[in-house]
């Protein structure tokens, strides 16, 4: 019995839609810039095999994770492309990553040294990608301290420097000198290896935004990450390129009933029906990434009209309106136990996104697609 036939409620995703945003990117870079398809997190909540297959065959040629778990969970889907995890793990998991053809992203000599001393063991060599810390101060090596770092770790022969890399805290950001500063420094750090003879190999530092926004920093590779969700990260690039959203939230209503006007609906009843309305519940709650902050403040979609979600979001349900008074004057709107009610997505000509729900909430839509992938059945069109 398929997982959509156990429960009333699903996220949808697009996978023509992934293919056009890797065709988007791809249209951005040069043909031999290689394309990362970035796919920790579930792919931002969209499935990390299923997205990383499709990426892979319509252009894409390189993918991150960012944890060991994702990495393995690829490998055991049967993808073959390298894999770099965007950070370090603990060197415990060193035989992991050489066993999986895991790339970690290295910044400590202890982890390095670690990690090289378990390819020896192997008799193999110590793929890897170099951190650059040129102004988020997350995780990486300082750009000026480069060349010192890959000297206090090359003694150990099995490190394979693969690539070099960094990531920008304000490529999204309008008016920032910060953005110029980082790259100025990730160029300083690139151009001191090289003066010593260190092939900093696969030189990487834009995202999806920067991507868009400069293609002076493309180099030898982007990493392509909510864009290729179809998801945009500034105002601005939404005239530049035309994105697909890949993810829509879908549910069917599992109960139904009339109500009264001021009868209280959902945990604390802080909701009272204005006249005499229909309620009617869809199996979706907190749990299943619609955040409680969204409580009265987000619309659904039953047969192309927007509906209001009332009442407190429970953890695995919530409820929303018909007002019979406006809709039955209007178009009669009667919604049935088993119809279906759009979350995200677009239905006719109403449409409710990722980013209407984030803004309402003062968070961004990775935060939201990431949450929605967590419990809700997948289902790929
Ligand atoms: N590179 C690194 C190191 C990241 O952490 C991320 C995401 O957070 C990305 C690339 C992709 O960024 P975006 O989703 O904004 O394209």
């Amino acid at each position: 019995i398929p997982e959509t036939d156990r429960r009333w409620s699903w996220v949808e995703v697009d996978l023509s839609a992934i293919r056009h945003n890797v065709g988007v990117a791809r249209s951005l870079i040069k043909p031999s810039t290689r394309l990362l398809a970035v796919v920790k997190s579930d792919a931002y909540g969209h499935g990390a095999v299923r997205v990383a297959k499709t990426a892979l065959q319509s252009g894409a040629n390189y993918l991150a994770v960012a944890t060991v778990d994702e990495g393995i969970k690829l490998r055991e889907g049967m993808v073959g492309a390298p894999i770099v995890l965007l950070s370090e793990p603990p060197a415990t998991a060193a035989p992991l990553l050489l066993a999986y053809k895991i790339m970690p992203s290295i910044y400590t000599p202890e982890f390095a040294i670690a990690y090289a001393e378990k390819a020896d063991e192997y008799g193999i060599r110590a793929p890897f990608h170099l951190a650059v810390n040129t102004g988020m101060n997350r995780i990486g090596v300082r750009y000026d301290n480069v060349v010192d770092f890959m000297r206090k770790v090359s003694f150990h022969r099995a490190l394979d420097l693969v690539g070099t890399f960094t990531h920008f805290a304000t490529a999204d950001c309008e008016g920032t000198l910060d953005f110029g500063i980082q790259v100025k420094r990730f160029t300083e750090a690139i151009s001191a290896l090289r003066e010593v003879g260190i092939d900093p190999g696969i030189v990487h530092c834009a995202n999806s935004a920067a991507t868009v926004r400069y293609p002076q920093v493309h180099f030898d590779m982007v990493r392509w990450g909510v864009s290729l969700y179809g998801l945009h990260t500034c105002q601005e690039t939404r005239s530049m390129i035309n994105l697909k959203p890949a993810m829509s939230v879908h549910a069917r209503i599992t109960d139904t009933r009339t109500l009264p006007m001021s009868e209280g609906v959902s945990y604390g009843l802080n909701y009272r029906s204005p006249g005499s309305v229909k309620i009617c519940t869809v199996p979706v709650g907190y749990a299943d990434g619609l955040n409680r902050g969204l409580s009265g403040r987000t619309d659904f979609i039953v047969d192309g009209t927007r509906v209001r979600q009332v009442g407190n979001i429970c953890m695995d349900q919530c409820m929303f309106e018909v007002d019979l008074r406006t809709y039955g004057t209007r178009r009669r709107l009667d919604p049935q136990i088993g119809d279906e009610v759009v979350i995200v997505g677009r239905q006719g000509d109403s449409v409710v996104t990722l980013d209407d729900m984030a803004n309402k909430l003062g968070t961004i839509h990775y935060e939201l697609a990431c949450a929605f992938g967590m419990r809700l059945p997948k289902v790929y069109v």
